[in-house]
Formats: C-alpha cells, sequence, structure tokens
C-alpha cells in the first residue's frame, strides 16, 4: 500500500480507541441456537433466523431441488431472463401471502428498500423518514435525491408538524418507517401513520424486515399485528430474517410493481436472487402459514423472558416482539458485559454506534423458536450474577 492509503490504519486506530472497531468472526459450526467460535461452543442469541426455519428439512430440500434443476446462481439480472420459475412461483406466494396483486423479489433486502424507495421518489419530492429506521431505508432516501425530513422517534406530533410545515411544496412525498425498529424491537404506530399519510396526501412504505413471519394472526407483520394491514398499499420484506432464506421482497399494485421493475436499478442491474433461495423462501413462507403454533411460541417466550429480565432490574422496554433490547448506556460497559456472557457461554452482540444513537448502547438479544428452556435459563442465570457483581 502506498502512502495514499495509510489513513486506513488510523482510522481503524481511532475507532479502537472509541470501543468502536467491529471484528469479524468466523462461525466453525452452528446449527439453531448453537454456534461454534474459536473452538467454544456457544449458545446463539444474535440470530435473525427467529422461526428456525433456515434449517427446517423442508425448506433445505426445495432448496436442494431448486439447486438440482436450476444451479447455484439465476445467471443474469431479472429482465434479461433471470427472472425464473422459481422466481415467479415466490413472487406469485409472496403477493397471496400479503393480500397483494403482485410481488417482487430482489436480492436482498437491502436492495429491495434502495431500489423501491429510489423509484417512489426523486429531485422535487420529499421524504419523511423515522430518525432509526434501518441504514437501508437511510441510504436509499439520501440516494433518491429527494429531501429528507427526520421525524423524532414514533414521534406521530413531530411527524404531523413536519408534514404541515412542508407537505405541500413537494411533488410527490413519501414516509418511511421501520414496523419493527430492528435495534430496539420496538413497533411503529402504523395506524397513525396510515392516518397522516392519509390526511396528507403522502405514500407509505413500512419496512417488515423483522416482522414478517413473527408478527400479525398471519404472520404479516407489525401492521397486521396493529389491524393495519389491509390499509397499506405497498409492502415490503425480506426473505432472510424468519424466512431463513435470502432476499427481499416489495408486494403491491400490478402497476406499481412494474413501476418498481422498470425504474429500481438494484433490480435491474443485478443478478437476480438464486433460484435455491427463492425455493428454501417459498418452503419457509408456507410453514408460516401452516404453522402459527411457530410464532405464537416464541412470542410467548420472549414476553416471559422480558418480564424476568425487568424482575433482575435491567432496563428492558416493554415489547411484543422476539428482539428484547437491555440498556447499557456506554461502549465500555455493553463490550464488557458481552465478553462476561461469551464466558458463559452465551453470544449475544454488544450493539453500539453507528448501529444505535450515542448513550444507547444495548445488548441485543433475539430469541428464537428453538432457544430451549434450558438454553434461556442459562442467560438468565448468567444476567442473574452480572446483575448482582455489576451493582445493577
Ligand atoms: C435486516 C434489515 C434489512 C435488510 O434486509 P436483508 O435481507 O438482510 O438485506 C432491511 N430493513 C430492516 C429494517 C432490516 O432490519
Amino acid at each position: 500500500m502506498n502512502e495514499a492509503w495509510v489513513w486506513v490504519q488510523s482510522e481503524l486506530e481511532l475507532l479502537q480507541r472509541q470501543n468502536r472497531r467491529r471484528y469479524l468472526v468466523v462461525r466453525q459450526q452452528g446449527e439453531g441456537p448453537w454456534l461454534q467460535v474459536q473452538g467454544r461452543r456457544l449458545v446463539h442469541f444474535g440470530s435473525n433466523d427467529y422461526l428456525g426455519l433456515s434449517r427446517h428439512p423442508q425448506v433445505v430440500q426445495a432448496a436442494q431441488e431448486a439447486l438440482a434443476r436450476w444451479g447455484a446462481g439465476a445467471g443474469a439480472s431479472p429482465l434479461i431472463l433471470g427472472h425464473t420459475q422459481e422466481h415467479q412461483l415466490l413472487e406469485e406466494a409472496l403477493a397471496r401471502f400479503k393480500g397483494a396483486q403482485a410481488a417482487l423479489v430482489f436480492p436482498t433486502g437491502f436492495a429491495a428498500n434502495l431500489g423501491t424507495i429510489t423509484a417512489l421518489v426523486g429531485r422535487g419530492d420529499a421524504i419523511f423518514s423515522d430518525q432509526y429506521n434501518h441504514a437501508s431505508l437511510i441510504d436509499a432516501a439520501r440516494l433518491s435525491r429527494a429531501e429528507v425530513f427526520i421525524y423524532r422517534h414514533n414521534d406521530m406530533e413531530h411527524l404531523a408538524q413536519l408534514l404541515a410545515q412542508h407537505a405541500v411544496q413537494f411533488r410527490r412525498k413519501l414516509i418511511l418507517s421501520d414496523g419493527v425498529f430492528s435495534m430496539h424491537g420496538d413497533l411503529a404506530p402504523v395506524g397513525e401513520l396510515v392516518e397522516l399519510a392519509e390526511r396528507f396526501g403522502c405514500m407509505l412504505l413500512i419496512d417488515e424486515a423483522h416482522g414478517t413471519g413473527v408478527l400479525g394472526p398471519g404472520g404479516r407483520g407489525a401492521a397486521e399485528a396493529l389491524g393495519m394491514h389491509d390499509h397499506l398499499t405497498l409492502h415490503l420484506g425480506t426473505l432472510s430474517k424468519a424466512l431463513g432464506a435470502q432476499g427481499g421482497f416489495v408486494a403491491g399494485p400490478r402497476v406499481l410493481m412494474e413501476w418498481i421493475w422498470n425504474r429500481a436499478r438494484s433490480y435491474i442491474f443485478s443478478t437476480a436472487l438464486a433460484p435455491a433461495a427463492c425455493a428454501a423462501a417459498r418452503a419457509a413462507l408456507a410453514l408460516v402459514q401452516t404453522q402459527p403454533q411457530r410464532r405464537q411460541e416464541l412470542l410467548r417466550k420472549a414476553a416471559q423472558l422480558r418480564q424476568e429480565l425487568q424482575n433482575q432490574g435491567w432496563s428492558v422496554p416493554q415489547g411484543q416482539t422476539p428482539i428484547v433490547p437491555v440498556f447499557l448506556g456506554q461502549e465500555r460497559r455493553v463490550l464488557q458485559m458481552a465478553e462476561q456472557l461469551r464466558q458463559r457461554g452465551l453470544w449475544v452482540p454488544p450493539i453500539r454506534p453507528p448501529s444505535v444513537p450515542e448513550g444507547q448502547c444495548c445488548l441485543r438479544i433475539s430469541l428464537c423458536y428453538d432457544h430451549t428452556p434450558q438454553q434461556i435459563a442459562q442467560l438468565l442465570q448468567a444476567m442473574q450474577e452480572l446483575a448482582q457483581t455489576s451493582g445493577n
């Protein structure tokens, strides 16, 4: 590396001093809530495979059959015939699941957000975006060149104020919110968002990455859990979390899907999702629909875990998702706690800026359907010990 690259090392050292440097850890083995890193077996509380579907025999078999039939990759972008029958079947299944006319699958949820949002708004338009939205929504908003107004987290008065002040000056208006906020696991007030979108003539996009498969009577997401599913025009989610596969999707009116495949650059200029991932996601979607007990059991366990951590005195907010944050404040504290848990055989990701705002570091426990009662008890036991030693 010549001199022009020297800054990289010093920037990394700066991150290190701020306790914000991140490391890539190799998962040597691991299925479900187990993993092995650096030769040690740990119970995994950082997975988004909430329903344990990524290893479900029907999901794996579907992927294997698609692999044998189509090969490893789609071979081209969707409009250049990378769109196989597997993609078509998955899109039809997603459309039915969401009660929409049509759906479109992207290589990732991140790409779905980038492509969709930049297809909906551009220069001369406005985006109203929750302060805690996922990075893919933030980046999409920037990339769109629309003017971006950020409202305080879930603060509908602030949003109403911004809309009243600015909305009329813009051609198209789009409100963006996570359905389930990815770091803290709380829900967006979808009913109020729908009402404000209606009142101010805005499009509304709720990102259901964490809600899909997990929340609502049909597993359709946060909007369904709040009784608002049918009020949304556009649906967006990922295949990579509770569906245990890979990819992202949008669903909605056919004309809107057609507009998106004409305009979304992350769709047009990227190789179509691997057919095996499509087949896996479709098998997982079928299980979401036929086995509601998976999400019911998961949510029951998560509610119980929240309660018990609160009883131990930890700062754990109320909530109704399998994402259970334990707020600890500063970087140093959260890193130390994560390390102490690791020594006790538990892997819980420490969350630091830029994933959360300054001073809001937390341990982010994500619970999965296949965590056993013993594994959860082991976590609670360790947290109890740490509560005592840290004088919590
Ligand atoms: C994870 C996530 C995404 C990205 O989905 P991928 O399929 O992992 O790319 C988008 N939005 C939110 C809110 C997420 O949590």
